[in-house]
């Protein structure tokens, strides 16, 4: 298959990879990430897409007008292959697969996410959200706007509530059903506990050395780093640590040695490995940043307010802080699973100390 296309000035915004591969820039309204890179791929069976990107009208359109560019109309899709469930990736497959009839594809861990997201009453992912806050030592002013909305029945707007059920499961190791290509799943969970990155196991089309290319949702990104938070899950207390999930999957793509590495955000790059080693170094730095604050003890909330932040903790938003503290919560929980941190005996809410 033989079908290129570049990026041209005022035309939809693709770009071409070689090989049958290419990507189409999904606007994310009033978001910072800007966009979220959509991979199209060639198979022997028909056009595959790699996520899907926000649901939105113009996000839509542009999907649309990509896929035209690199010759492909959007009824032709045959299936999505999806790196995990946030709404940036997974918000317009509903739409691709009511165009075209095509099949979702998802790790099990995140098709469970979505089955919950579909499911929990607003008032009692409020009130799990509220006693979560307050376990981890949120000021009751942060906490009061959950509980009244709760005691309101107050509907949650949020985007991507109604998510996409997948109709396939994407398996750890295997290869995905893809006529003609070799196309393996490898299980990075950290960002979201089913986050998958997709090695397509074949030559670089332009001679790059390295194994193939990586598709790597949001797990290995050049410039950026993932939020890293608890797995939200109401109805489980399993005690999970996403940092140590995270870390761990950085190590097995790094093995790989992909020649390229196609992300969903920002833009395509080589030298997974070093990319690999840099982000590795930079959460070790961190551990140890977190580690000088708690020579007192603290709750997550406290070491949240201390942490560095992309802007001064007075500016953040309340919505913003609950996600920055569940990132200091997955913090201390990795340092008490390392043996590097403690809770302190008898303090409630919990505090942790560096031991
Ligand atoms: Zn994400
Ligand atoms: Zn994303």
């Amino acid at each position: 298959m033989t079908r290129e296309s570049g990026a041209r000035p005022g035309g939809p915004p693709v770009t071409g990879h070689g090989g049958g591969v290419w990507s189409i820039k999904v606007p994310i309204p009033d978001n910072p990430l800007g966009f979220t890179l959509v991979h199209l791929l060639d198979t022997d069976g028909g056009p595959v897409l790699i996520d899907t990107g926000w649901d939105d009208p113009a996000s839509w359109s542009t999907l649309v007008a990509g896929l035209g560019a690199c010759g492909v109309a959007v009824e032709d899709v045959t299936g999505v292959v999806i790196t995990h469930h946030h709404p940036d990736h997974h918000g317009l497959s509903a739409r691709v697969r009511e165009a075209s009839g095509a099949w979702i594809a998802m790790h099990e861990a995140d098709a469970a996410v979505v089955r919950r997201t579909r499911s929990t009453p607003a008032e009692h992912w409020y009130g799990y959200m509220a006693a979560k806050l307050t376990a981890a030592g949120a000021p009751a002013g942060h906490v009061a706007p959950l509980l009244r909305a709760a005691a309101d029945g107050r509907p949650r707007k949020l985007p991507g509530l109604d998510p996409a059920l997948p109709d396939r499961s994407i398996t750890p190791g295997e290869l995905l059903d893809l006529p003609g290509r070799r196309l393996r799943a490898i299980w990075t969970p950290g960002h979201t506990p089913g986050h998958v990155c997709l090695h397509l196991e074949e030559d670089h089309p332009a001679g790059l050395p390295g194994n193939g290319r990586l598709f790597s949702g949001d797990h290995l990104l050049p410039g950026i780093t993932p939020h890293i938070g608890l797995y939200e899950d109401p109805d489980d207390d399993t005690v999970t640590d996403p940092l140590s999930d995270y870390l761990d999957s950085l190590e097995r793509v790094g093995r790989l040695g992909p020649a390229e590495v196609l992300p969903a955000h920002q833009r395509a790059f080589t030298g997974a490995p070093a990319r690999v080693r840099e982000l590795l170094a930079h959460h070790e730095d961190r551990l140890t940043g977190l580690l000088a604050l708690l020579s007192e003890p603290l709750t997550p909330w406290r070491l949240a307010e201390r942490m560095e932040w992309n802007r001064p903790w007075a500016d953040i938003p309340a919505g913003s802080r609950s996600i920055a503290v569940s990132e200091a919560e997955a913090h201390v929980r990795h340092l008490v699973k390392l043996g590097r941190a403690e809770a302190a005996a008898g303090s409630d809410p919990v505090t942790y100390v560096a031991v």
